[in-house]
């Protein structure tokens, strides 16, 4: 591996920190809801849509804009 590789490595775990509500959630879901919910955050459904299916079966209120940093990655989540 080669030492710009390396320090690529290095600055992108530095990121990590605290989880947003997002990859909170995710961690605690079975791996088939989370694979859906993940399609639903990668897909062009809007961010207040799935805030509500998410309060509706889960019960877990997430705001649409924290959905909107995650799905761009701006928030810290491990990638
Ligand atoms: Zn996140």
């Amino acid at each position: 591996m080669g030492k710009l590789k390396d320090l690529a490595i290095q600055f992108a775990n530095r990121k990590k920190g605290p989880q947003c509500s997002v990859g909170q959630l995710l961690d605690t879901l079975k791996t088939e809801e989370r694979v859906e919910l993940n399609e639903a955050i990668a897909s062009q459904l809007p961010g207040p849509a799935i805030s509500e299916a998410v309060d509706q079966m889960y019960g877990v209120v997430l705001k649409a804009h924290i959905i909107g940093r995650h799905r761009r990655g701006e928030c810290k989540c491990p990638s």
